[in-house]
């Protein structure tokens, strides 16, 4: 089993990296991805190898990242990526909750000066087209994250989607949906060459039945999904 979506402290989530690692090692699952939004803080703590031996499995290098696309906000998944080239991205293209509250104010002055309560907030985050390029340079993969939690046009639009953008896969298992979709995905991904991942999208107390490696009970990913974009570390004799 494996689950590679997982949110920590470090952005919504209620468990800390450790109590995340341990429920990891207690479940058994073999590869998990830790896929804060817009950071990847947490795997400074993955660094201490106190820390870091909690949990036997293999560790993919994950973020889901903010992305705007057509003036709605969409999810993608980035895996598998260099560290420190995905922390500078970061640093340069996202702002910290006080730059955020800044920009905010000022677009509401600036821009929809009679209308305060509308702010768009998809200026505030980098396009689809632009985050895609960015994973890319930085070595990873990327995803689109739960396909279904966005506006019926992102469905309707996949293919153009996916021949217009440099995406690499769909999120295929997530704790939301139903069989039919996960179907559809896998499909769709099988159709296009496209990779494939999946996971709990587990936010510890934050997000009830999105159970790590297991969603509402009835998640159960196996390793040969992703088998063709990552392949498990060898473990030396
Ligand atoms: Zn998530």
């Amino acid at each position: 089993m494996i689950d590679l979506h997982i949110h920590t402290t470090y952005s919504d989530g209620s468990c800390t990296i450790s109590n995340v690692l341990k429920e990891a090692q207690s479940k058994k699952i073999s590869t998990i991805s830790i896929t804060d939004h817009n950071t990847v803080s947490a795997y400074n703590e993955l660094e201490n190898n106190e820390i870091r031996s909690l949990y036997k499995g293999n560790i993919i290098n994950g973020c889901e990242l903010l992305t705007s696309y057509n003036g709605e906000l969409i999810d993608v998944l980035a895996y598998n990526f260099d560290m420190q080239l995905m922390l500078s991205y970061l640093n340069a293209n996202y702002l910290t909750l006080e730059q955020k509250h800044v920009k905010e104010a000022e677009m509401i002055k600036e821009i929809y000066p009679k209308s305060p309560l509308y702010i768009d907030r998809s200026l505030l985050y980098p396009s689809l087209d632009k985050t895609l390029s960015a994973i890319h340079d930085v070595g990873g993969v990327a995803f689109l994250a739960h396909t279904f939690a966005y506006s019926e046009a992102i469905v309707s639009e996949l293919e153009n989607i996916i021949k217009e953008y440099k995406i690499d896969g769909f999120e295929c298992y997530h704790t939301t949906f139903t069989k039919e979709q996960t179907q559809y995905l896998l499909q769709f991904c099988n159709d296009y060459n496209l990779f494939k991942s999946g996971g709990s999208d587990f936010h510890g107390e934050n997000k009830i039945n999105h159970n790590m490696g297991i969603g509402d009970g009835s998640l159960n990913i196996n390793e040969d999904l992703i088998k063709d974009w990552y392949e498990q570390p060898q473990i030396k004799k």
